[in-house]
C-alpha cells in the first residue's frame, strides 16, 4: 500500500518555479531519499508532505486521504507525521523523557500508557539509562535521537526528516546513519529523508530521487542510480566518476584525444560521452588493449589511492589499492583497462553540471 502519493505537484514561489512535476508513490515501510544540491527543491517537496507549503498544483495523499489539492488543505497537526530537521528541536528543560512524553501528554493519553511507550522508544533509540538527563548534558547524536524518539512515539505512519545529521561530526554521522536505518526497518515505518549528502543516500534508502533544479533526474535504488545513472548530473553527483568525449559508430566508440577505441554495442551513434567510475579503471600491465598515460597525481586516502592520470591531455581518475602507494611514482607510465563505463549522448550540456 502506498502510504504517500504524489500527482503532478509542482511548486513555484511568485515566477519562480522550484518543483516540476513530481509524481510517484512511496510505498508501506519504503525509505525513500530526496538528494540533490543546495536550492533544488528537496526541501520544498518534504514541506508540502508536512503542510507547511501548498503546492502551487497537483495533489498529495497520505495513507488514502487528500491532505493538499486545488480544494484540500490538512494542516500539518492532522497530517500525523513524525518529522525531525537539522536543529535538534528538543526541549531544553525538560529531562529526556519528558521530551520524549510530550508529544503523547498534549493528546492528553492516559499516564501508564504513556509511561510504556516512552520506556519502549527510549529503547529503540538507546536511551534507556539517559532518562533523567537533560539535553544539555547529552551529546549531539544523543541529542538527535532524542528528537527522534519524539518524532516516533505518537506511531506516526511516516516520518520525514530534513538533514537530520549535518550538524553531528562525521564519525557520529556514520553510526547514526545505521542506526536510523535500523530503527526504520525494526518499526517498518515509511521515512521520507532530505539530504545532499550522496553517502547517506546510499546507505540509508530503498530509494533514491535525484533531483536538480526542480526536476526529478532519476528514480531508483543506491544501486540503480550509482551504476546506471541515466544522465551526466546524476552521475557527477553520486560519487566521483570520469567522462570522455568519443564517437561511436560500428561496434566501437573513438575516444576524442586518447586515439583509441573501446567496444560498444548500443544504439547511439556520433558524438557520445563515455562515463566511468574510478574502480572500473584498472591499472594493468602494458597490452594491446590498454590506453596509455601519465601518473599526474596520487593522493594517499588510507584504503585506497586516489591517482590522477593524463592520457594525451585528458585527466582520468582511477583508485588504486592501498599498498601501490610505494610502488607508483608521480610522472610514470601507467596502462589502463576500462571496464563497465556507459555511453550516453552528448547532449553538448557538459558545462551543466552544478554541485
Ligand atoms: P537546501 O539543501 O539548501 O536546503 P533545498 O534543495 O532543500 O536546498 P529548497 O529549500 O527546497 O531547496 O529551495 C528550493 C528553491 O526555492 C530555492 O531556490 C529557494 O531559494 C526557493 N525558496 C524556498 N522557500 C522559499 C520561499 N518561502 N519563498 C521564496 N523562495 C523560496
Amino acid at each position: 500500500m502506498s502510504v504517500v502519493t504524489i500527482s503532478n505537484v509542482t511548486k513555484a514561489f511568485g515566477d519562480v518555479v522550484v518543483l516540476e512535476h513530481f509524481n510517484d508513490e512511496f510505498k508501506d515501510g519504503e525509505f525513500i531519499t530526496l538528494l540533490g544540491p543546495s536550492g533544488c527543491g528537496k526541501t520544498t517537496m518534504l514541506r508540502m508532505i508536512a503542510g507547511f507549503e501548498k503546492p502551487t498544483s497537483g495533489e498529495i495523499k497520505i495513507d488514502g486521504t487528500v491532505v493538499s489539492s486545488n480544494k484540500t488543505f490538512l494542516p500539518p497537526e492532522k497530517r500525523e507525521i513524525g518529522m525531525v530537521f537539522q536543529s535538534y528541536a528538543v526541549w531544553p528543560h525538560m529531562n529526556v523523557f519528558d521530551n520524549i512524553a510530550y508529544p503523547l501528554k498534549i493528546k492528553k493519553i492516559p499516564k501508564d500508557i504513556i509511561h510504556k511507550k516512552v520506556m519502549d522508544i527510549l529503547e529503540v533509540v538507546h536511551l534507556s539509562q539517559y532518562a533523567k538527563r537533560i539535553p544539555a548534558q547529552l551529546s549531539g547524536g544523543q541529542q538527535q535521537r532524542v528528537a527522534l524518539g519524539r518524532a516516533l512515539v505518537a506511531e506516526p505512519k511516516l516520518l520525514l526528516l530534513d538533514e537530520p545529521l549535518s550538524n553531528l561530526d562525521a564519525k557520529l554521522r556514520e553510526s547514526m546513519r545505521y542506526e536510523i536505518k535500523e530503527i526504520q526497518k525494526k518499526l517498518g515505518i515509511t521515512v521520507v529523508f532530505v539530504t545532499h549528502d550522496q553517502v547517506e543516500a546510499m546507505t540509508m534508502s530503498d530509494r533514491v530521487f535525484v533531483i536538480n533544479r526542480g526536476v526529478v533526474q532519476q528514480v531508483g535504488t543506491p544501486y540503480e542510480i550509482y551504476s546506471k545513472p541515466s544522465n551526466q548530473f546524476v552521475a557527477d553527483f553520486v560519487g566521483k566518476v570520469n567522462f570522455m568525449k568519443g564517437t561511436a559508430s560500428g561496434g566501437k566508440v573513438s575516444l576524442t584525444g586518447i586515439g583509441k577505441d573501446i567496444p560498444y554495442h548500443g544504439g547511439l551513434k556520433g558524438n557520445v560521452i563515455v562515463t566511468i567510475r574510478p574502480e572500473n579503471i584498472q591499472l594493468v600491465e602494458k597490452d594491446t588493449d590498454t590506453l596509455e598515460g601519465t601518473l599526474e597525481k596520487i593522493y594517499f586516502l588510507g584504503n585506497e589511492n586516489d591517482c590522477f592520470i593524463n592520457i594525451n591531455g585528458v585527466a582520468l581518475r582511477t583508485n588504486a589499492p592501498s599498498h601501490f602507494h610505494d610502488t607508483l611514482k608521480v610522472g610514470q607510465k601507467v596502462y589502463l583497462k576500462l571496464k563497465d563505463y556507459l555511453v550516453h549522448e552528448d547532449d553538448g550540456n557538459n558545462e551543466e553540471i552544478t554541485r
